[in-house]
C-alpha cells in the first residue's frame, strides 16, 4: 500500500484560551510532519464559536499549511454566511466544509437563512465560482435525521451536484458501510472524492456518548470488548489504535482517496496511526 499517494488532514476545533491555543499550535506542530493537505477547524452552528474559529483559522494560515474552516449554514442570515466568506477569501482562505450544522437548542433555525447545505453549496458556487474548494458532509451510516436511507443518499447527491468538490464522511468504524455508500453515490452520478473521517479512540464513554449523537454505530463486538477493559485504558487504546489502524488500512487499499483525522486536538493517537500506514 502506498499511503504517501493518498491525502491527508486533520481537523481541530477552536479553542477557548490563550494557553489551549499555544497547545493547538504544539500539535499542529507535531501533525505537519505528515505533509498534510490541509487543517480544518470546526465552527459551531449560529455562529456560536465564529471568533475562535477564525483565529484558528488565522494562526494555521499564519503556519503555511491550508485551512478549511467549516461553515455551518443554520441560524444564520445570507448575508452573514456571505460576508463570513468574503472574510475568509480576504484572508486567503481557498476551501471551505460547507454545511447546515445542527440548531443549537433554544435558538431559532433564522427563517431567512439557508435551510440544508445544498443551499449553501450553491450560493458558494454561484458567488465564488471556483474560488473555494467546496467540502461537504457524507453519512455511510446515514444521517441520524433521515428520513430513509435512500431520501438521505439522494439528499447527499443533490448537494455533490450543486458544486462540491469533495466530501468527508462522518466517521464509522464499519468499513463495509464507507464502500456501500461510495459504490451508490458513484451509482447516482456522484464522481466526486469521497475521504474517511477517521476518529481515533482514546476514551470509550465519551465516545459512545459523541456516537449516539451522530449516528454512528460502534459495532456490538468492539463495543463488548471495549466495556470488558472497564478502567484499563492502556487496555482500551492498545486495542482501538490496531481496530481503527487495520480499517484505515483496507480503507485505503480498497480505494478509499485518502484519510481526515477527528483529532479532537490531539496529536497522538493520529500521528501513531499514520506512522503505522506508512504516511
Ligand atoms: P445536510 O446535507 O443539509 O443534511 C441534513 C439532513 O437533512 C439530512 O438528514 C439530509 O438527508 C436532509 N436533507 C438534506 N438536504 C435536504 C433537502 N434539500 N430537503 C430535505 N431534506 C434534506 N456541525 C457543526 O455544527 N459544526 C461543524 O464544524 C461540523 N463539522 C462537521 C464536519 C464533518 C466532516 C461532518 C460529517 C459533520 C460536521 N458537523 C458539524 C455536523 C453536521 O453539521 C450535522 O451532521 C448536521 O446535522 C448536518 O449537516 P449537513 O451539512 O450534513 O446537512
Amino acid at each position: 500500500m502506498s499511503a504517501a499517494k493518498k491525502t491527508l488532514s486533520f481537523e481541530f476545533f477552536p479553542t477557548r484560551t490563550p494557553e489551549g491555543r499555544e497547545k493547538q499550535t504544539v500539535t499542529r506542530k507535531q501533525l505537519r510532519q505528515f505533509a498534510p493537505e490541509f487543517f480544518s477547524c470546526t465552527s459551531g452552528a449560529g455562529g456560536s464559536t465564529r471568533e475562535g474559529t477564525l483565529q484558528t483559522i488565522a494562526d494555521i494560515l499564519a503556519e503555511g499549511t491550508p485551512a478549511a474552516p467549516h461553515l455551518p449554514c443554520i441560524g444564520m442570515t445570507v448575508e452573514e454566511v456571505k460576508s463570513l466568506l468574503d472574510t475568509y477569501k480576504e484572508m486567503g482562505v481557498r476551501h471551505i466544509v460547507a454545511l447546515r450544522g445542527d440548531i443549537p437548542s433554544g435558538m431559532g433555525a433564522g427563517g431567512s437563512g439557508l435551510r440544508y447545505a445544498n443551499e449553501l453549496v450553491e450560493l458558494i458556487k454561484n458567488e465564488y465560482g471556483s474560488h473555494f474548494h467546496i467540502e461537504i458532509a457524507a453519512y455511510p451510516e446515514y444521517h441520524p435525521q433521515a428520513r430513509s436511507a435512500d431520501e438521505d443518499i439522494e439528499n447527499f447527491v443533490r448537494k455533490a451536484k450543486a458544486g462540491a468538490d469533495s466530501a468527508i464522511t462522518q466517521y464509522f468504524y464499519n468499513a463495509d458501510a464507507y464502500f456501500r455508500f461510495v459504490d451508490e453515490v458513484q451509482g447516482r452520478g456522484v464522481a466526486i472524492p469521497v475521504i474517511p473521517g477517521i476518529m481515533p479512540i482514546a476514551s470509550f464513554s465519551k465516545l459512545t456518548r459523541f456516537s449516539d449523537t451522530c449516528g454512528a454505530e460502534i459495532p456490538r463486538w468492539l463495543r463488548l470488548k471495549l466495556q470488558s477493559y472497564a478502567d484499563d485504558t492502556a487496555a482500551i487504546k492498545a486495542l482501538a489504535l490496531d481496530v481503527v489502524t487495520e480499517m484505515c488500512s483496507r480503507l485505503l487499499e480498497q480505494g478509499a482517496p485518502g484519510l481526515h483525522f477527528y483529532t479532537m486536538n490531539q496529536a497522538g493517537l493520529s500521528s501513531t496511526i499514520c506512522q503505522r500506514l506508512g504516511y
